[in-house]
């Protein structure tokens, strides 16, 4: 903080006495910002040199007149104090170049730009919203933009049918090439997705099984194939007792080639359950394997056979699958089932130990880990970002 601190501070005594330089010199300067920049600038040297460095970031803020010269740094000061959690501060910047007469559309347009994202930041979402809705209708240039902070209102306070109708409005601006409609963040399509997905868990927890289906039907609409709505909508058929049609919602999706993880495989278990003889669990497994041959289906096929059947047909079948997929999990899984049953021994514990240690999730993006999946990252808010380890210990070659 004491670097940041000096940093700013150098940034604002060039900035100041940039500008003072310029009126000295007769330079664009208004008169109130003449009289007034050296006192302020002195006071801001005192409170430095008490130590007071805070109080002397108020009194260079405050000598820093504003001007077609020092707009983008007052503009750029906010920013950085936004960026360290002083959000109070860059309110206070942001709206006193509201207060300067001289400012062109395009400058004020940038200005409240800036002071949407500190009323986001601060939590202030009623503010924002309003100043981006204005953005949005006044701007072309910003529209895009400002409708993607709106999307960040509306998240924050799970407003989900609002966040649809701006994603659709996005989705509108990128066919009409605007770059910055698809160039930053993650893809219209897919929030707009994940904003039905939400609204259609919403509707399953008022045990409104129709209401979702509608749901989740319009989600398909620009992925025929999106996990989280096929997975839903699979739900729904279980609610409402349609076995066959939940087993039609996860042949697509293995079909996807999404990876396989141990909710899928919960889900299709419950799917199953209600399956007539040639949709057993087992038999769906074995397609499922051979679409996708990865350590969880062997194991979990493997798991199946020895219940059906017995061990020694469980590993029979790992030691073949062994021979086209290569798995350190699957190996381990088969020199446990060699070693005798006590409890205590310390080989079985270490084994037992590393397999474990890797089931669980983990985000692309930021690298948060949990033992469950998020359709959002708690760490970094993107979505679907949360894929599965997988069971293969990364460690167990050293
Ligand atoms: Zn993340």
């Amino acid at each position: 903080m004491i670097a940041n601190n000096a940093l700013l501070l150098l940034l604002l005594v060039l900035a100041v006495a940039g500008g003072w330089t310029l009126a000295r010199g007769g330079l664009r300067m208004d008169e109130a910002g003449r009289a007034q920049l050296p006192s302020q600038y002195y006071r801001g040297f005192n409170f430095l040199l008490d130590g007071e460095e805070e109080d002397a970031i108020d009194a260079f803020t405050e000598a820093l007149s504003v001007n077609e010269d020092t707009l983008d740094t007052h503009i750029a000061l906010g920013s950085v104090l936004r960026k360290r959690g002083e959000v109070d501060r860059a309110i206070r910047i942001h709206q006193n170049l509201l207060t300067r007469s001289h400012l062109t559309a395009v400058q004020l347009h940038q200005v409240h730009l800036e002071l949407a994202r500190d009323f986001i930041a601060a939590g202030l979402y009623d503010r924002a919203e309003q100043l981006l809705r204005d953005l949005s209708d006044q701007s072309p240039d910003l529209n895009a933009t400002a409708q993607r902070h709106l999307l960040e209102v509306f998240e924050a306070q799970r407003e989900w049918s609002a966040a649809v109708v701006t994603a659709e409005n996005l989705i509108a601006l990128s066919q009409s090439e605007d770059p910055l409609a698809t160039g930053h963040g993650q893809s219209a399509h897919q929030l707009r997705c994940h904003y039905l997905c939400e609204q259609a868990e919403a509707a399953i927890s008022e045990q409104d099984p129709s209401l979702a289906r509608q749901y989740y039907r319009d989600a398909l609409r620009d992925n025929d194939k999106d996990l989280r709505a096929r997975m839903g909508s699979a739900n729904v058929s279980l609610m409402e007792s349609s076995p066959k049609e939940a087993l039609a919602h996860f042949e697509v999706i293995m079909a996807s080639g999404r990876t396989c993880t141990p909710e899928l495989l919960s889900l299709l278990s419950q799917i199953c359950a209600d399956q007539d003889g040639e949709s057993t669990y087992t038999a769906v497994l074995h397609r499922y394997y051979e679409q996708q041959p990865s350590p969880l289906l062997a194991l979990s096929l493997a798991a199946e056979l020895e219940a059906e059947k017995d061990r020694t047909a469980a590993d029979d079948f790992l030691r073949r699958t062994l021979a086209d997929n290569p798995s350190v999990a699957v190996a381990m899984s088969l020199l446990l089932s060699g070693l005798p049953e006590e409890n205590d021994q310390p080989e079985r514990r270490i084994l037992e130990q590393l397999t474990r240690d890797e089931q669980g999730y983990a985000c692309d993006h930021c690298g948060f880990t949990g033992q469950s999946r998020h359709w959002r990252c708690p760490g970094c808010r993107h979505w679907d970002s949360i894929h599965y380890l997988g069971t293969v210990p990364a460690k167990a070659h050293g």
